[in-house]
């Protein structure tokens, strides 16, 4: 078979030549057992990077024949960057793995995926078994935003990341879903087909630093929940209703409280309180309905996803 390696970068040239070194090495092998045809590759996938990395992909691409280069015309980001290189190579070979450039999620487990590959799976999730090697921030975050997506009805596979293999025929389907906030790792679940997982420890980061600092962590988390559940929006509803509910009851009682007893003077303590509550849950609806009607404008545009300057 035929086997693609897609790979974002973001001024990743602090690590990029170990990388390709040790794909060299990986593809070298694999081709020579005859797991893979010996027109396999890597591409990078350079998503606007502001160093060195693309005059190194252009150097690798120069010096072997296994790798290839996209250039994007600017910063995409990480999702957008992995669906260009996707969807630009779907038709070059028989099944794609994205991975990062950082060497953090193991490469041998390669050979499993293209194992699995062979034995009829056409998606194919790596599972991170031991996050030790993740800063305990990361691993909390990530803990809390698995179950806050599980609490929003949405079905993620646990602890999978971006490095997974996709046959053709995913590929293929994955290309039909043209929404704008993408969240591959909500999307490739619902491509169905036949899928397993393969398991693997994940490593530190070779080198450079983390090109996802907390605020880029926190708008990809609201993307993953925003773009694939209206579970905020149905809350909202039930707020209000059960708020309906009470005010109801609330009526009823003052007009008990001012028809027999009529002591009703009392009350500025209640009264501000839900000033307060009432106003407060107005404006976090509003801010929540707004994040769609957002999403909604932007995804009415259909601006694309990716734009890109070169291919080598
Ligand atoms: N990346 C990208 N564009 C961005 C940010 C990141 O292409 O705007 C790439 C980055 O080069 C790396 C991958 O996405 O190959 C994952 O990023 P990183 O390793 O920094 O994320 P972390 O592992 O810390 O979640
Ligand atoms: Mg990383």
């Amino acid at each position: 078979m035929k086997l693609g390696i897609v790979i974002p970068c973001y001024n990743e040239e602090e690590g990029l030549g170990e990388t390709s070194r040790r794909l060299q090495v990986l593809l070298d092998e694999m081709i020579q057992t005859g797991e893979i045809d010996k027109e396999s590759f890597v591409c990078y996938v350079d998503d606007g990077s502001k160093d060195g990395t693309w005059q190194l992909i252009e150097q690798f691409q120069k010096e072997s024949p296994y790798f290839k280069g996209i250039k994007l015309s600017r910063n995409f980001g990480h999702q957008n960057a992995l669906i260009a290189g996707l969807m630009q190579l779907k038709d070059t070979a028989d099944a794609l793995i994205s991975m990062d450039a950082d060497l953090q999620d193991d490469i041998n487990v390669v050979r499993e995926f293209v194992q699995k590959y062979k034995e009829g799976y056409d998606v194919v999730y790596g599972v991170r078994e031991d996050r030790s090697k993740d800063t305990k921030f990361k691993r909390g975050t990530a803990e809390f935003f698995y179950t806050f997506q599980h609490f929003m009805g949405i079905e993620t596979i646990h602890n999978h990341a971006d490095y997974r293999l996709l046959s053709r025929k995913a590929l293929d389907a994955l290309a039909q879903f043209k929404e704008v906030d993408l969240f591959l790792r909500g999307i490739v679940p619902l491509l169905g087909f036949r899928s397993c997982s393969v398991y693997y420890t994940r490593a530190e980061r070779f080198a450079g630093e983390t090109k996802y600092p907390l605020k880029k962590m926190i708008f990809f988390a609201l993307d993953g929940i925003a773009s694939f559940s209206i579970m905020p929006l149905r809350l909202i509803t039930m707020v209000g209703f059960i708020l309906f509910m009470f005010s109801l009851l609330a009526i009823f009682w003052i007009a008990i409280e001012k028809l027999f007893f009529d002591s009703t003077v009392q009350g500025w303590a209640s009264t501000m309180i839900s000033i307060y509550l009432i106003g407060g849950i107005q404006i976090m609806s509003l801010g929540i309905i707004g994040e769609y009607v957002g999403r909604n404008f932007q995804q009415s545009k259909a601006r694309p996803r990716y734009i890109i300057d070169k291919e080598i």
